[in-house]
This record gives C-alpha cells, sequence and structure tokens, in this order.
C-alpha cells in the first residue's frame, strides 16, 4: 500500500485557465486564455523595483505588510472607497488576491458552513471554499445581464445559513458590474443573516461608463462584515508581483493574518516596497488606464461583430463571453483546443465557470488585456471563423 493523497483535491481539478495557457503555449496561439496583460507596468514602478531590490529590502518584512505600504495603501483605497482605512489595524497584505481570499476564507468560515458564490464563478472560489472546509451554494447569474434573480438569493441564505458570500465585482468572467439595487439587496441579505461577504474587486479600476464601481465596503452598516479582498495585478500591470491585500475591521484582520503568517509569511518585500510609487500616483493615472482599457475593448468588440459573433457587451474587467453555440462542437473543451489550432487564438471553455454544471455551456471566455497590435492581430484569426457557421 501507498500512502493516498487528502480527498479534499479531488474535489477539484487543476486551474483551466492556466491549463488554457500551456495550451497556447503548445499550438503558439495568441493567448487571449489566462488574463495578464503583455505590456509593461508604467517605467518608475520598474525603476523602483529595481532601487527597492538595490538598497536592502530584500527579506521578510512585517507578517502583514511592510509600513510604508499599509500606509499608502489605506490612504489610496481610503480615497476611492470614501472610508477611514486603518494601515495598523485594518490591512493584511497578501500574496495576490488569491492568498487575501483564501486566507479571508479559512479565518471566517468554519468546516460545514455554506459560502454563497454566483455563477458563472472565477474559479478560485470553489477550491478556496472546499480547502477552507466549507460548502458552496451557487446562485445562478442570468445572461444576458448577468443579474441574479432576488428570491433565489432570499431562498440561499435562508435554506442555507450561510456564513458568507463571495462577491467578484467587477466580475470575471462576464465583465458585469453589479448595480447599487443589487448590491443593497446582498447586504441587506448579509445583515440580516449575520454573514459576512468576501469581495473581490481587483478590476475595481476598470469600469466603463456609464457603469460606476460600488464598493460593498462602503454601503451602510457594511464595513463591519466585508473583507474587501484586490490587489495591484490588473491595476498597475504587474500580476507577477503578487501584491495583494484584504481590508476588514479589525477583528477580522487579526484573524486573517494569523492564517495569512502560516501560509505565505509575507508577501514579497522588494515590491511592496516599489508598489508605494503606484499607490501614490495622481487620479489621471486611473483615467488613462479606464481609457486605454476602453480603447482595447472597442476594437476588440468590433472584430467579434465583424466575425458574426454574439457576446455581452462586458461593463467591466477585460473579459468577454462570447457565444459559440452556432458552431456546433461537441463540448467547450473541444471549441477551445480547436480554436487554439487551427484558427491560433487560445480562449477558456465556459464550463470551467459553471463548476456544478455537467454539460457544454456553449460559450468562451477571450480576454482583452493586450497590446493593440496584438488584440488586431488576433481580430483578423478570429475573422476566420465566420466560414465554419
Ligand atoms: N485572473 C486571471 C484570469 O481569470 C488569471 C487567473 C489565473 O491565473 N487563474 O484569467
Amino acid at each position: 500500500m501507498t500512502p493516498q493523497t487528502a480527498s479534499r483535491i479531488l474535489r477539484f481539478t487543476e486551474s483551466i485557465i492556466r491549463d488554457m495557457t500551456r495550451i497556447a503555449n503548445q499550438y503558439q496561439a495568441i493567448n487571449l486564455s489566462q488574463g495578464f496583460p503583455d505590456f509593461d507596468p508604467p517605467g518608475e514602478l520598474i525603476q523602483a523595483a529595481v532601487g527597492a531590490l538595490r538598497s536592502g529590502h530584500n527579506q521578510y518584512g512585517l507578517t502583514w505588510g511592510t509600513q510604508r505600504f499599509r500606509e499608502a495603501l489605506a490612504q489610496k483605497a481610503g480615497r476611492f472607497m470614501n472610508l477611514p482605512i486603518n494601515p495598523d489595524t485594518e490591512i493584511t497584505v497578501t500574496c495576490g488576491s488569491t492568498e487575501a481570499m483564501l486566507a479571508s476564507l479559512m479565518a471566517v468560515v468554519n468546516p460545514g458552513e455554506s459560502v454563497i458564490i454566483f455563477s458563472p464563478v472565477y474559479e478560485n472560489y470553489f477550491p478556496g471554499t472546499v480547502l477552507a472546509g466549507a460548502e458552496p451554494i451557487y446562485v445562478p447569474l442570468y445572461p444576458p445581464e448577468y443579474t441574479f434573480d432576488p428570491r433565489e438569493l432570499r431562498g440561499a441564505f435562508k435554506k442555507t445559513d450561510a456564513k458568507a458570500l463571495i462577491l467578484c465585482n467587477p466580475s470575471n468572467p462576464t465583465g458585469k458590474v453589479f448595480t447599487l439595487e443589487e448590491l443593497s439587496l446582498i447586504a441587506e441579505l448579509a445583515y440580516a443573516h449575520d454573514a459576512f461577504v468576501i469581495t473581490d474587486e481587483v478590476y475595481e479600476h476598470i469600469v466603463y461608463p456609464p457603469h460606476q464601481h460600488t464598493y460593498m465596503a462602503s454601503l451602510p452598516d457594511m464595513f463591519a462584515r466585508t473583507i474587501t479582498c484586490s490587489s495591484l495585478s490588473k491595476t498597475f500591470a504587474v500580476t507577477g508581483w503578487r501584491v495583494g491585500y484584504a481590508i476588514a475591521p479589525a477583528e477580522v484582520t487579526e484573524g486573517i493574518r494569523k492564517v495569512h503568517d502560516y501560509l505565505t509569511i509575507g508577501a514579497p518585500t522588494p515590491f511592496q516596497e516599489a508598489a508605494v510609487t503606484a499607490l501614490n500616483f495622481p487620479d489621471h493615472y486611473y483615467q488613462d488606464l479606464l481609457t486605454k482599457y476602453k480603447q482595447r475593448r472597442d476594437l476588440f468588440l468590433d472584430y467579434l461583430d465583424r466575425a458574426g459573433l454574439q457576446y455581452t457587451q462586458p461593463q467591466g474587467a477585460y473579459y468577454v463571453m462570447v457565444d459559440i453555440s452556432p458552431f456546433q462542437m461537441e463540448d467547450d473543451t473541444s471549441f477551445c483546443y480547436w480554436l487554439a489550432r487551427e484558427i491560433g487564438v487560445a480562449a477558456v471553455p465556459g464550463d470551467s465557470f459553471y463548476p456544478y454544471l455537467q454539460s457544454p455551456t456553449g460559450l468562451i471566455r477571450l480576454h482583452f488585456a493586450k497590446s493593440e497590435s496584438l488584440l488586431m492581430e488576433a481580430g483578423e484569426r478570429l475573422l476566420k471563423l465566420e466560414q465554419y457557421t
């Protein structure tokens, strides 16, 4: 007999998103699957990182984040969230928002308790919930607006006495931005059922007008029960730096810090130091970021239109869900393999965002966090799809 691995890991597969990056490399396809930029962060940030490495920031920092980073973050996040944030007691700096979410789940959810998750869902939340020993309860978001049915959300809270709800806003993979009305209902139910809301707001600065981002923690009475997870990855094009954070009330932060300390000890010290430069950027940085993403979105959607593809217009983030049902492929994954091999574009199969579904969704996710020239190249390739429908 050889020792067996734990049963919890049988409940989830390896990341399909990262798997599709491997497929993209195998077929030398343009990688519009795993959502990360092909462009560099602003030059000042690279300078700041080199400077941090050269000036001795190469050892462990304080486990919950360097003082300078937390102070700069408290200022920046406080400004956008319109809330006072205490850098000493309400911030934990983590290895990306991924660790912030996992540490938060482990800090607030007991084994056997339920966690409400909207679906389609960013693939990390299911393994995160399982690793915390909890059970996911899915509440569907219905296309084309990807909104939820209030009765179903009420029912989920009532039936399961959920301990937490995970909210990805702006949403990956749909690009949905939750309205104030939707957020208010979530807040009302979380309050009534004494549940936490754990957010993933990594696309907070990529919201296309007229849509607007509202921070859950900024709604009345919600700071006390909200854990705001976010990171610098998407806002500053530094997905490899692994600098994220959780903002939560002091008593909750204490628990998150304990878990975080034993999970990773700390996020990379030199990159926290360099990130202070990013957090001090003036407001026009965020306006320019949005202008550029809007240009990329419009350029890419124009190609999808010309290729005759149907999709849901993203309101935020940099993903678009595309309808592949006219192609009559066996399933979403076969389509993605075919697309990478024959057309030279890699996408993520839609069913990977519906962990409880056994059937194809007829959807794929493409992202447009790429330079305009690469998006044009990908767009030209996608135009060839017209001949297959
Ligand atoms: N957030 C990015 C995406 O959804 C990358 C995530 C990942 O590597 N799994 O594509």
